[in-house]
């Protein structure tokens, strides 16, 4: 089956969300797809215990009300299949889909890094736990141990204790004075103010990070250094997250350039390809506030509403004035690279061990010598961890990106040459 779109958006996250419902007004015939079941994205997933705001659940009903939005649910990408084409796979069967413009909103997933121990059952990121949770998964009566950094921990322990999780302590590996500076600033952004109180937690302990996992077959408790201290805390869970890095990966293999880490774009959120765009955390990590808005403009700018897509430029700079002062506070210690050991798993898919990979110079010669990354993940959580801990950069992922049906790879060979 092969299918049109004069606009793809790739990520029904509050970023392709907003793209979608901005451009809808232009009549352009709109594909939303996303490998999840439900728009929403990570902020707003969806679940037996997760409850949804007002704003997410009005802006589905307003995706849902547009008929010329079509939306595509737990439907990946698998390759490339010519100029401006892709191939696509939902549970059923495998197409082509072939578009004018494309939107990426592929957002951003957690920072991993390994410590003895991050591989025992019980061990989550910080922000999976608060997707378990969404899910189903009970976490009622359990002790848990939240840690890593950034205003996710504190999402997350608000999730497990709505849940009946009994929150010890969650360890926020950014010093103090960091995270009173950026406390400090928040009453610029009045709605950012009114939530942090809303999740403040006595348990929570600034320049403090975790050490080790204790137990043998599955956590029994976690070993923290606790400003300047060695605490132990017995528990059934530990959610650690380091913060939160963009997904690159589709955009690096259609050939979009990078900024740093993150998709490179302009002011229109164009990216470095004629009519490819980009929005939301693949570009950066700044919150949903600001892949609201750089949703809305990528949206307008793509089917040319350009006039209304500059009136929102302020209202980005104002989320980005938000998103440089996070990055500044959670900034992450350099201390946490000397986290694992020499028999620390690294790549938990294909067993590679931290010293086997500390001797190679680059991601690929690691990757040949020690299968590091070949596993199921493809590198999304080793890959976080190495450029986090050598500097490595993952070269762009080749096709298939997910793994894929063969029926579905063979109707790449029907496809016209690009
Ligand atoms: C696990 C997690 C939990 C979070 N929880 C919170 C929270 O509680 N509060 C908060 O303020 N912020 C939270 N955040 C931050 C949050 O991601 C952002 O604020 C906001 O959701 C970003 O919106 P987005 O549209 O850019 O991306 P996302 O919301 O991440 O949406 C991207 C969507 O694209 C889909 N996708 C990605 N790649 C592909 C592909 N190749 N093919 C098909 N679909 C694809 C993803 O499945 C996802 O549905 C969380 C982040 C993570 C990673």
């Amino acid at each position: 089956m092969n299918a049109f779109a004069d606009l793809l958006i790739i990520g029904a996250g509050p970023a392709g969300m907003a793209a979608a419902l901005a451009a809808a007004p232009s009549g352009a015939r709109i594909v939303v797809l996303d490998d999840n079941p439900l728009p929403g994205g990570q902020i707003w997933r969806d679940g037996p215990q997760a409850s949804l705001p007002a704003q997410a659940r009005a802006m589905r009903e307003r995706m849902a009300a547009c008929a010329n939005i079509r939306h595509c649910p737990a439907t990946r990408v698998i390759a490339s299949a010519g100029a401006k084409a892709l191939l696509v796979e939902d549970p059923e069967r495998g197409w082509t889909l072939a578009y004018d413009k494309l939107i990426l909103c592929t957002g951003a997933r957690e920072l991993l890094l390994p410590f003895p121990g991050w591989t025992l059952p019980g061990v989550t990121g910080a922000g999976g736990l608060q997707a378990l949770i969404k899910g189903g998964v009970p976490v009622h009566g359990e002790r848990l141990v939240i840690a890593g950094s950034g205003p996710l921990l504190l999402a997350s322990a608000a999730t497990a204790r709505h849940n009946g999780a009994q929150v010890l302590r969650i360890a926020e590996q950014a010093s103090r004075a960091a995270v009173a500076g950026f406390a400090a600033q928040l009453p610029r952004w009045p709605r950012k103010w009114l939530q942090s109180f809303a999740l403040f937690d006595r348990h929570y302990r600034t320049a403090s990070h975790v050490v080790a996992v204790l137990g043998s077959h599955r956590v029994e408790g976690v070993r923290l250094h606790q400003q300047g201290k060695i605490v132990e805390i017995e528990c059934e869970r530990l959610a650690c997250g380091f913060g939160l890095i963009p997904n690159t990966q589709l955009g690096q293999a259609l050939g979009y350039a990078l900024d740093g880490q993150a998709l490179a774009v302009d002011a229109w959120q164009a990216a470095s390809l004629a009519d490819h765009y980009a929005a939301g955390e693949c570009t950066g990590f700044g919150g949903s506030e600001l892949a609201l808005v750089e949703g809305r403009i990528a949206g307008l700018a793509a089917v040319g509403e350009q006039d209304a897509a500059r009136r929102l430029w302020p209202t980005r700079a104002r989320w980005q004035g938000f998103a440089r002062a996070l990055h500044h506070a959670f900034a992450l210690d350099p201390a946490l690279k000397t986290l694992a050991a020499d028999d620390t798993l690294v790549c938990r898919c294909e067993d590679v061990p931290y010293a086997a990979l500390a001797q190679h110079r680059q991601w690929r010669e690691a990757k040949l010598a020690t299968r590091c990354g070949m596993g199921a993940c493809q590198g999304r959580v080793c890959g976080g961890a190495t450029a986090h801990l050598f500097g490595w950069q993952a070269p762009a992922p080749r096709p298939p990106f997910s793994p894929a049906r063969i029926q579905t790879l063979l109707s790449l060979d029907e496809q016209p040459p690009a």
